[in-house]
């Protein structure tokens, strides 16, 4: 036994080194690999289960505001991103180009960034009238941004998975309505399922979307101090629209130009929860996202093991519908057992012996907080759901309270160096103003805003002393 015991723990505290920690974390907890093609992740069964449980949810989610899923090419025509000025020049710099079309006299292909255009280009051909409109497709796929900053999984890699949800509308109205609509399901999301709560607001002109009239977004802020961006929601306008001759003849009998949203989450995500959740033993899955929710291990002795076994059996298909792993594993003693399926972070361990057998109880386990519990065989049912709740609402309330007292309102620049020196978040009268903005950037050592908060300022603007059009977060970021 003792040669299989070998140390599996994170060599350094999340505290005092965040990046060692966050890849030994995803290499450790088996979520994610680097590959051999730089710049690019390998996404491993315990992240992809993630991956997994949060499409299953958010495809339910998405089916009840009548977006359907389809799929759409993963090239891009050259010609396709020069129908919209702005889109093209910002995606411009990340495109990867195939090498094939080119040699045969065709014209260049590009991998898709992001798929307004090769999408919109069908749309034109769908859209006749008022009558197709509402118009709403989601698709789940891959992109490719061919980054050149220092690769991190989840994080920052030049492919990753995302949706992207891409809707027609005949008003500017009902277009407003749903580029809220959608944010407000992926606060949902980040919250309620991944126990990651969100600041959301609109961006400033300088970080909206290329090609986007506005850009709407969800910031979650790591313990480190620097905000993730978690997803998009942007009104795109008329400006696609346009580019590529969607046009519908309204109830008027008359040619209409339609307005157009477009929102999108990706992998990142997983990337927040680990480290907004993970701790000095590894990850800690939120657990209604959890794929396996449980772990149950059987304390194994020679005269009772048959009975023990039979009992571990029984519980896995009592509680299947929570996604049961049954560590019965010989050769490896309970408490080896207990450290790795910390380090994967499986939200309830379950122990059964033959004492508890005895006693007609089960020991469960809280992975968050270690918590022990003795639950009666026959409250199991209905405890288990229980304690999910609670450890969602215990997670949740933990990184909130983080959120909460990060964020701090500033007058002068004086403070407002002051409070992101100390990794917080500072909500600052700001004018609005691109140009403004890259001093800030460039004067801080790179800050950047994240939203624009609530409220209207009477001071002027933190940099600049113009009039202050709005208060906006700034803050690190990933
Ligand atoms: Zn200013």
């Amino acid at each position: 036994m003792a040669e299989k015991e070998e140390n599996i723990g994170i060599t350094v505290k999340k505290e005092d080194d965040m990046p060692e920690w966050y890849s030994q974390v995803c290499q450790k907890a088996e979520l994610a690999d680097t590959s051999s093609i730089k710049g690019f992740m390998v996404i491993r069964p315990n992240g992809y289960g993630i991956w997994e449980n949060i499409q299953d949810y958010f495809n339910k989610v998405i089916r009840e505001r009548k977006v359907r899923n389809a799929y759409f090419p993963l090239l891009i025509p050259e010609s396709f991103f020069k129908k919209e000025a702005e889109h093209a020049e910002g995606f411009a710099p990340e495109l990867a180009w195939v090498g094939g079309a080119a040699e045969e006299g065709e014209e260049r292909l590009a991998i898709r960034p992001t798929s307004e255009t090769i999408m919109y280009d069908s749309y034109s051909k769908w859209i006749r009238s008022y009558r197709d409109l509402p118009l709403r497709i989601n698709q789940w796929c891959n992109v490719l941004r061919w980054e050149v900053k220092q690769t991190k999984v989840f994080l920052r890699t030049r492919e990753f998975l995302w949706q992207e949800g891409h809707c027609v509308y005949e008003t500017e109205e009902e277009c407003d309505k749903e580029v809220y609509m959608f944010l407000d399901e992926y606060k949902r999301l980040a919250e309620e399922q991944l126990a990651v709560p969100v600041l959301t607001g609109k961006k400033t002109e300088k970080e909206k979307f290329a090609g986007a009239k506005y850009t709407t977004t969800i910031e979650a802020f790591m313990p480190d101090g620097k905000a993730l961006q978690c997803g998009t929601s942007h009104n795109l306008g008329q400006g696609f629209a346009e580019g590529f001759g969607i046009r519908y003849i309204g109830k008027d009998e008359k040619e209409h130009i339609p307005w157009q949203n477009s929102w999108g989450f990706s992998t990142r995500l997983i990337g927040a929860i680990i480290m907004t959740h993970g701790d000095n033993k590894g990850m800690v899955m939120p657990p209604r996202i959890a794929k396996d929710k449980i772990v149950i291990v059987p304390i194994l002795f020679d005269k009772t093991k048959k009975e023990v076994l039979k009992k571990a059996d029984e519980l896995e298909k009592k509680l299947s519908e929570y996604g049961v792993i049954v560590d019965d594993r010989e050769g490896y003693s309970p408490g080896w057992k207990y450290n790795e399926w910390e380090m994967k972070g499986v939200p309830l361990r379950l122990e059964v012996g033959p004492k508890d057998i005895e006693k007609k109880h089960v020991v469960v386990v809280r992975r968050d907080n270690g918590k022990k519990e003795f639950v009666k065989e026959a409250d199991l049912i209905k405890r288990i759901p229980k304690i999910i709740d609670e450890m969602h609402g215990d997670m949740f309330a933990k990184a909130k309270k983080h959120l909460d007292e990060s964020i701090v309102e500033v007058k002068s620049w004086e403070e407002f160096e002051k409070v992101v020196k100390e990794n917080k978040i500072a909500k600052a009268p700001f004018c609005g103003e691109g140009e403004c903005e890259d001093w800030i950037k460039d004067k801080s050592g790179g800050i950047t805003s994240r939203c624009v908060a609530e409220g209207k300022p009477k001071d002027k603007c933190v940099q600049c002393g113009k009039k202050a059009e709005e208060f906006v977060y700034f803050s690190k970021s990933y």
